[in-house]
């Protein structure tokens, strides 16, 4: 009964009319769970008592009492100012705007107990953000300051101040204090946790930061648990769907093995082991391959793609730009035609006139493997008999993208790739029903990329340094964070670059220009002459960020490199050092570098692996924003910080992995009731379907 209550409107509420409640929208909050799930930004401490005269080092907190009111302005804006002098004789203003009625509320002789920061204005005294509450009559003056020393901080929208979203809280919290327990109570005495009304009471009105953190600690682990829950689900329910093992003859695989004219690295054929493994096996395969950029996972996949064939079914492969699917179908042009697979190719690009026949010719079995973009999962793409599904950096699809295309088979086997390292906790909780092989070693013979430094208005010296590569036949990127003029921005943009790189700096090289709004063609076009070496560099956009493959490129210029995250810098500079040679990469920052960005610069100096990177990606970016990232999916935690949690993660982990096995019957009854409260309050509802989207 409570727990529907709770899914009512906030409206429902005194105080929340329709503008508020418009506002309310604006963070995220529509009814109660919304609102009392709303985690506070920090905590107010009101412990330490402060008189008007200290004001300079820090908020007064003080009993004053009402000496006169004033007013000044004229009509509508007509503003009061409440005088207030506190028991030392210290005189202040209190501000009022748009705060009228206070006059009535603090009528002349009235004592109050104020809370705010005061500065020096028009030589008074004077405070407009303060909080003031009336000290009951006959209350006399040695009462403790009221309870509750701390008070909750929230992020904050415009037309809402934190007294009014305090207030809602408050009253949400009376409604709803006897808000049901979701966690079963043997694991709420195992690991400590508070009762979901006590949990909320703490995380909004704590009477000490340490009763804060208990409470986030309980959310955060009630979080993890019911997302472990799920994830042991999928896992489960994988698990359910036997199919009959099939053992294909491997003679397409050797054949391969011998075209390739190198051996797979150890990585490469633990990995593909792996992947056999699940493939033969009983239930269809969940993998995960991760694996730097340039680590050779494309050549996994196609192996895999092969074995798929082999048992007399078909494959597809799909890849997030049109470039990167046309990359693709060249190798595979390459490797495996010459073997007699028949392949295909399909785009949005793709006309009509050739799409029909291809669509049909896959309907009847007579494509084995089909690599595309996204328009492989479009309606009327129908397969024979689909066998095995590979995405390729599949951090840039949505959840439901993977879902539309593993649907078109019987249970395919998923082989995701991605080539952002996700941090271990991450991992574990987006990705944690999947197996994961991981392709650490490159493959021999590359040279470690030499990353250097440049300051805005040194670009010359780079580049002079490019010109002498590309001298001896090397090719270069240029790449820039926006594509035209920007009036708000002083940036540097790919168009304009371009003409200066051609014009003023490289008349004797041939370059091009490439950047996502320009024709399919086109790109391809500049891809394919870049990496034949009609042309000698290229400006680009972060278009050229995934998987594009040039092995004669040596040079990686990033200009307003502060501009990008450290994935993208990542994925950037490894477009670099996929050939024999020595490649460098440049990262030319601005004076206006922030914190941040120095601190993204120098791990991209320092380090090179990427599951280093981004850990250190994860430590300086905070859990705040990795919610928004297509690294973490539809990773959407409110209370849980990643970067501290790891032990609770485990532990929900654990707990979800052996309830599920001892008592399921309890997670089903519970878990609908938690579920359906946690949805509406946005952590699950993207996630259930990204672990669904997984599975
Ligand atoms: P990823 O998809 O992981 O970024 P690719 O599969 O595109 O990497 O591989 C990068 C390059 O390395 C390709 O040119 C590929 O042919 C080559 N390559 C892959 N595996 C090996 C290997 N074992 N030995 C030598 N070169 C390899
Ligand atoms: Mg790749």
């Amino acid at each position: 009964m409570f727990l529907r209550e709770i899914l009512n409107p906030v409206s429902n509420l005194k105080g929340a009319g329709p503008q508020v409640s418009a506002r309310l929208a604006r963070l995220g909050i529509i009814n109660g769970a919304d609102l009392l799930l709303f985690p506070p930004r920090s905590y107010e401490d009101r412990s330490v008592k402060r008189k008007l005269a200290d004001f300079a080092a820090g908020p007064v907190n003080c009993r004053v009492v009402v000496i006169s009111h004033d007013w000044f302005g004229f009509g509508r804006m007509k503003t009061l100012k409440i005088w207030v002098m506190d028991e030392e004789g210290t005189k202040a203003a209190l501000i009022c705007f748009n705060r009228p009625f206070l006059e009535q509320s603090f009528p002349v002789g009235q004592k109050m107990e104020l809370f705010g920061r005061f500065g020096y204005k028009y030589a008074e005294l004077q405070s407009s953000g303060f909080d003031a509450e009336a000290v009951p009559e006959g209350q006399n003056d040695n009462t403790e300051l009221r309870k509750g020393a701390l008070r909750a901080v929230y992020p904050l929208t415009e037309g809402l101040n934190q007294a009014s979203l305090r207030k809602l809280v408050s009253q949400a919290l009376k409604l709803w204090a006897f808000l049901e327990d979701e966690i079963p109570p043997s694991l709420r005495n195992k690991r400590k946790l508070l009762p979901k009304a006590e949990a909320l009471r703490k995380l909004h009105k704590p009477e000490s930061m340490a009763e804060a953190l208990e409470a986030r600690r309980s959310l955060a682990y009630e979080e993890l648990f019911y997302l472990q829950i799920m994830v042991a689900k999928r896992a489960l329910a994988r698990r359910l769907t036997m199919r009959e093992a099939r053992l294909p003859d491997n003679s397409l695989v050797s054949a391969m093995k011998e075209r390739l004219g190198f051996e797979l690295t150890p990585d490469q054929q633990k990995a593909l082991a792996d992947i056999f493994g699940d493939m033969s096996g009983p239930w269809p395969m969940a993998r995960l391959l991760q694996g730097d950029v340039g680590s050779g996972k494309t050549l996994v996949a196609f192996f895999a793609a092969l074995y798929a064939v082999s048992a007399g079914e078909q494959a597809a492969l799909m890849a997030p730009t049109e470039l990167l699917a046309r990359q693709h179908a060249d190798t595979a042009a390459r490797l495996l035609e010459p073997l007699g697979i028949r392949l295909a190719y399909l785009s949005g690009n793709v006309a009509d006139s050739a799409r029909k026949p291809l669509l049909a010719a896959l309907a009847k079995g007579e494509v084995d493997f089909i690599i595309g973009t996204h328009a492989l999962f479009s309606q009327d793409v129908e397969f024979r008999s689909l066998r095995l599904v590979i995405v390729d950096e599949q951090q840039r699809f949505g959840v439901l993208q993977r879902m539309a295309l593993g649907s078109k088979g019987s249970q395919p086997d998923m082989l995701m790739m991605t080539a952002t390292p996700i941090p271990r906790t991450l991992a574990l909780t987006v990705f944690g029903d999947l197996s994961v092989s991981t392709i650490k070693t490159m493959p021999p013979g590359r040279l470690p990329i030499i990353t250097h430094l440049a300051r805005t208005g040194n670009e010359e010296k780079v580049y002079e340094f490019v010109r002498k590569q590309m001298a001896l036949g090397k090719s270069a990127y240029f790449v820039y964070p926006l594509v035209e003029n920007s009036d708000k921005l002083e940036l540097k943009n790919a168009e304009a670059m371009y003409e200066k790189l051609s014009k003023q700096l490289y008349p004797e090289f041939r370059g091009a220009l490439i950047h996502a709004r320009l024709p399919e063609e086109e790109k391809r076009k500049t891809m394919l002459d870049f990496s034949t070496g009609k042309l000698s560099f290229i400006a680009a956009t972060s278009v050229v960020e995934v998987g594009v493959d040039v092995p004669r490129a040596t040079c990686m210029v990033i200009e307003h490199a502060e501009r990008f995250g450290l994935a993208a810098l990542h994925q950037l500079r490894g477009r670099v050092g996929r050939g024999l040679d020595q490649s460098y990469c440049f990262l030319v920052w601005s004076e206006k570098l922030g914190e941040e960005g120095k601190q993204r610069i120098m791990a991209m100096k320092n380090m090179s692996d990427g599951f280093e990177i981004a850990e250190e990606d994860l430590k300086i970016r905070g859990p705040g924003e990795i919610s928004g990232t297509a690294q973490a999916g539809a990773l959407k935690l409110v209370f849980t910080d990643f970067a501290k949690d790891a032990e609770l993660l485990e532990e929900a982990r654990m707990d979800a992995r052996v309830l599920m096995e001892t008592d399921p019957d309890l997670i089903s009854k519970e878990g609908s009731i938690v579920s359906s409260v946690l949805k509406k309050a946005n952590p699950f509802s993207g996630h259930e379907a990204a672990v669904v989207g997984q599975a």
